[in-house]
């Protein structure tokens, strides 16, 4: 099955309200006139207080061809969570993707496999897409349990899904010791976890949903490194940090990607 091909845009804790209109601005000014019919879906994720400019500059293009995501959920619909974020919260702003389990909230805010699947039920059960991210350490690589890591996280983060529902999600396949390094994942390394990531999805939900479900890579890519990237088998798009907060290099990285 053909399945559309995603750039995203991590802006991590980057960039206040105006600062984020203006990154948005120039991305605009860059994709607005590029065939749509060949264009991947480009997906850009700023802070939570930069959501509601950000969506204002996307609902103005109205042509829906740059999406909204969340960098983070709380998975409780309401209450006393302190610095949390709802679901319905983030509805305000039309987000149309929420990443989850995102190698540096697992780290620096102790994001279980466990809470992970908690919030891809309450994303998906709200009409959103969980974009859940996965990868391994470089101790892990070095210990050659990369693929037994990978197949747990994915497992877990599943768990309990429907396939319809799986079919709809998107994974990231981040090696941590490629993520803000310069460093990029070998492409046919890459397109191998990949490949390993779909045979768990299969695995653990179906046939028909391993071949819909979108996967990415993720991991110091740049401009150079897309082509390749996306002309690998199973490799479905990019999540993009450092190289998505400059408009010239993230608009190069989804001329890299369009179809045909
Ligand atoms: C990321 O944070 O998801 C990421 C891939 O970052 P970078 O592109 O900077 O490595």
């Amino acid at each position: 099955m053909a399945r559309k091909p995603i750039i995203a845009g991590n802006w991590k804790m980057h960039n206040n309200s105006a600062q984020s209109k203006e990154l948005i601005k120039g991305i605009r000014a860059n994709v607005d006139s590029l065939d749509i019919a060949k264009l991947p879906e480009i997906v850009v994720a700023p802070v939570f207080t930069s959501l509601y400019a950000v969506n204002e500059e996307i609902c103005h293009c109205g042509c829906g061809r740059i999406k909204l995501a969340a960098q983070n959920v709380y998975f409780e619909p309401k209450g006393a969570f302190t610095g949390e974020i709802s679901i319905d919260m983030l509805k305000d702003f039309e987000t149309s993707y929420i990443i989850i389990g995102h190698s540096e909230r697992r780290q620096y805010f102790g994001e279980t496999d466990e809470m992970i699947n908690k919030k891809a039920k309450v994303i998906l059960d709200n009409g959103i897409i969980p974009i859940i991210c996965c990868g391994e350490t470089l101790e892990q690589r070095e210990q050659g349990v990369t693929d037994a890591h990978i197949e747990k996280q994915i497992t877990e983060a599943l768990k309990g899904l429907s396939t319809e529902e799986v079919a709809k999600s998107v994974i990231a396949y981040e090696p941590i010791w490629a993520i803000g390094t310069g460093k990029t994942c070998d492409s046919t390394e890459a397109n191998r976890v990949i490949k390993h990531i779909r045979s768990v999805v299969e695995k653990v939900s179906s046939a028909a949903a391993a071949d819909a479900i979108r996967i990415l890579y993720g991991g110091s890519v740049k401009p150079e490194t897309i082509k390749e990237q996306m002309a690998q088998s199973d490799i479905d798009g990019a999540l993009v940090g450092g190289a998505s907060l400059k408009a010239d290099s993230f608009a190069d990285i989804v001329k890299g990607a369009m179809i045909g």
